[in-house]
């Protein structure tokens, strides 16, 4: 069993022709969004279209609705898909040898660095600008946290010609220069949020000139301009079924990857910050759990100071701050949880996507919370030994797949692991250069952090 070699690739026409959508084969159907009139009226699934419609093209919306198990990827989106595309899958040998591990524990990992972007984000970037530019769309209007997700519409809209105005998580903004001059340089425009040049923005600084910003507040903002233009789309770099949709080419080339390395995995890890690299990697092998062909355990792990998934309510909440968007069934810490400053800025949500969140709590896929000083451990063990720099958000992911490995191995059992390392470190220096320095600190949800800019 097993083959000797480290990388398995496929060749470019080996690319999947089809996303792989989970909600037909849920336990149950999913949870239909919800909203409200400002007078508290429920609104018709007619009136909510409506309203998305403003929002997102109708392929992207017939997408979020679908029933269809499978659905085709244009053949101009696998094309830009083959500029990346399959991303290599590695077993970590080097760290394998590092943690002592026996024979029969493997660490496998799916590396969506190798994007332009750097992470698995270009994935749904690229047909979102696809199936806007083909309904006639000038500009999207979208939000960012850790930069990555403006980084990537950035690129797609250069790709299509379109506008991208990104606003972005204000404490990343001041963190993370380079993220914004990368996506200036691929012709996007960036705002800092909250930001004064929306009626949502403008309300959160009145009442906190110093609000460092959230994911939901910058959803707010996108929205709004994007409501107010006729000729402006929004666009979601997570939580929604059409970005897990897209995001399952991950999944499914994993699959095939590891078929060549003759190897099946006994659990499939990912960090969740709304959830689409978990959906990415995790939605193909639920499926092929359900083919009787894996009998992988499915592990989310998200941070211990934004514990969505292990601390959060499962009900229906507002995907924003405002309430522009339409509340959701998902676990969620509540729409106005601005959580502490961490690092892993993609992973400061507030929510989860509602498809993760069922998985979860039908019981077919697990969560764990971890703490950023310990991740940021793993990142650095991880870099040292296969010689690639985590994102902070990808670290969480590492650090439970060594877990799981030490686990099997203080049990004397056999164990092969498959983690997903959504995307490099390389515009994370300065959150490297406070881990070398000592100067982390841990936010644990549970113990009643919040708002901690000492750590910053
Ligand atoms: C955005 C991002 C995440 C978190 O988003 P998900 O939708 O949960 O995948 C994780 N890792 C990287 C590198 C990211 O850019």
């Amino acid at each position: 069993m097993g083959s000797d070699k480290t990388r398995f690739g496929l060749d470019e026409t080996r690319i999947p022709e089809a996303w792989y959508n989970v909600a037909p084969d849920l336990k149950n159907p999913p949870a239909p969004p919800k909203a409200f009139a400002p007078d508290g009226t429920e609104l018709g699934p007619d009136q909510i279209g409506e309203r998305l419609a403003s929002l997102f093209p109708m392929e992207i919306l017939k997408q979020e609705m679908s029933a269809e198990r499978w659905i085709d990827i244009p053949g101009a989106v696998i094309d830009v898909y083959k500029t990346y595309r399959p991303s290599p899958l590695l077993r970590a040998r080097q760290l394998e040898k590092d943690l002592g591990l026996p024979e029969g524990v493997k660490i496998f990992y799916k590396y969506e660095g190798v994007s332009p972007a750097g992470s698995h984000k270009p994935n749904t970037a690229i047909p979102q600008a696809y199936y806007n530019k083909a309904e006639g769309i000038t500009k999207i209007a979208t939000e960012t946290g850790a930069g990555q997700w403006g980084s990537a519409m950035s690129i797609a809209g250069a790709l299509y010609g379109i506008d991208v105005e990104v606003f972005m998580v204000g404490v990343s903004y001041d963190q993370k220069p380079y993220r914004r001059i990368l996506m200036e340089t691929y012709g996007g425009t960036v705002h800092k949020s909250p930001s004064n040049l929306t009626e949502s923005g403008r309300h959160v600084l009145a009442m906190d000139p110093d609000s460092t910003g959230s994911l939901g507040i910058a959803i707010s903002e996108a929205c709004e301009v994007a409501i107010k233009d006729p000729g402006t789309h929004y666009a979601l770099g997570s939580v929604l079924n059409h970005v897990c949709l897209h995001q399952t080419i991950i999944g499914l080339e994993a699959i095939e990857q590891m078929a060549l390395a003759n190897e099946e995995p006994d659990v499939v890890v990912a960090c969740v910050g709304g959830g689409s690299n978990f959906a990415g990697i995790a939605f193909p092998y639920y499926h092929r759990k359900l083919e009787g062909k894996s009998k992988a355990r499915l592990l989310a792990v998200e941070p211990k100071a934004c514990p969505t998934l292990t601390a959060g309510e499962y009900r229906y909440d507002l995907g924003d701050e405002a309430g522009m968007t339409p509340q959701m069934l998902m676990y969620t810490l509540g729409h106005d949880f601005v959580p502490a400053g961490i690092h892993a800025g993609g992973l400061r949500y507030h929510g989860d996507s509602p498809l993760v969140s069922q998985l979860v709590h039908e019981g077919e896929a697990e969560a764990v919370a971890v703490d950023q000083t310990a991740c940021f451990a793993a990142a650095v063990q991880f870099a040292r030994a296969e010689g690639i720099l985590p994102a902070p958000e990808s670290s969480h992911a590492i650090l439970a797949a060594i877990n799981e490995a030490k686990d099997a191995q203080a049990k004397g059992e056999d164990r092969t692991i498959l983690f997903n390392l959504s995307g490099h470190g390389h515009f994370d220096l300065a959150a490297y250069a406070a881990y070398n320095a000592g100067e982390l600190k841990d936010f644990d949800f549970a113990a009643g952090a919040t708002l901690c800019d000492d750590a910053l």
